[in-house]
């Protein structure tokens, strides 16, 4: 367990940033420490880079001032790094990362590889914004501070469902909800509510969806003309691959979006039988063992084909060791 304050001693710049196309958990933890750090350290200056928030998280304070361009020549003496798996996902952040007098990295996906000079890492922790959470002193904890960390963790567990919401993550939640934020509201308007255009490409991703591999994996993909008629962003895209997983009788849903021609962005969720990350981190990717990502190239075919025969094994494997049991 590391403390914050011997991380934070003698540094008087501080950044913090977190993975490129940041989701609930990126967000959240980042604010959260953002907000927490410059009302308790104030004579510390911090900066937080983050690519564009997508609009429904910016209800959480602090968004406004996040940055998303590094000023030329800006070297801090402290780079923070949240719920980011390897260093190349920081994105255009990355060069202040190398660049920084010292690096921390707090995270809880299995394939981070402990890339930063301080690494606070635990994979059984629900989210980044939860291990946020316990490096600050609770007491101290404001109210926007809480809603930020709630909304984190609240997205990271799917609203407290997911196999990595435990005891110690609904204590937290209850401090958060002590703090007196509207918990109906964060997960009402940061999680649930959808624009039109999300629902409608929601739609078509279902609708276009296929079961494969003996109905034990569902597929889908987006492509650009289909973003294009929608005019969606590719943040209208999060939450596709989770509904696809909720097909009843699958173990493995698999989403590609068409980021160019023979370029996809792939998302895996599992519902446990399969660990996804090992299947992401083999083409580059990472993850967690039932939410992984990765950039692959090729056609859709022969992304969707890698993909299954790798889920193929996993899952024959399973089956034989059924079988000697
Ligand atoms: P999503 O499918 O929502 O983009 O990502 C699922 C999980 O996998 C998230 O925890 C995300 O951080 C991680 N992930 C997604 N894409 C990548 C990738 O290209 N590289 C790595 N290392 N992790 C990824
Ligand atoms: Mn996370």
């Amino acid at each position: 367990m590391i403390r914050l304050e011997d991380v934070l001693k003698d540094k008087r710049t501080v950044a913090v940033s977190g993975h490129v196309r940041p989701d609930g958990d990126c967000v959240g933890s980042c604010l959260g420490l953002y907000l927490y750090l410059t009302e308790q350290f104030p004579d510390i200056h911090v900066d937080v880079y983050l690519e564009e928030i997508p609009e429904a998280y910016r209800m959480i304070q602090g968004t406004d001032v996040v940055k998303t361009q590094i000023p030329e020549g800006e070297v801090y003496d402290l780079f923070i790094c949240l719920d980011c798996g390897d260093r190349k996902r920081l994105g255009f952040s990355e060069p202040l990362f190398e660049s920084a007098s010292e690096t921390l990295c707090v995270d809880h996906h299995i394939s981070n590889g402990a890339f930063a000079d301080i690494n606070y890492i635990i994979p059984d922790a629900s989210s980044t914004s939860e291990l946020v959470y316990t490096l600050l002193d609770g007491e101290k904890i404001n109210k926007s501070v809480a809603e930020a960390l709630y909304m984190g963790i609240m997205h990271d567990t799917g609203v407290f469902q997911y196999s990595c919401t435990s005891p110690e993550t609904m204590e937290i939640a209850a401090e958060l909800m002590r703090k007196g934020i509207n918990s109906s509201e964060i997960i009402e308007k940061t999680y649930y509510e959808k624009t039109y255009v999300q629902n409608q490409i929601l739609g078509r991703a279902l609708l276009e969806s296929m079961l494969i591999m003996e109905k034990r994996c569902i597929v889908s993909v987006i492509r650009k003309r289909s973003m294009e008629f929608f005019q969606a962003q590719p943040t209208d895209l999060e939450g596709i691959v989770s509904q696809l997983r909720q097909t009843k009788g699958v173990e493995v849903a698999i989403f590609l979006h068409e980021l160019e021609p023979q370029k996809y962005k792939v998302s895996l969720r599992s519902k446990g039988a399969v660990d996804v990350s090992v299947i992401a981190q083999h083409f580059g990717g990472g993850g967690h063992v039932r939410a992984a990502g990765v950039t692959m190239k090729g056609s859709s075919h022969d992304v969707i084909n890698n993909i299954t025969a790798l889920i193929a094994l996993q899952l024959d494997q399973g089956e034989r060791q059924d079988e000697m049991e």
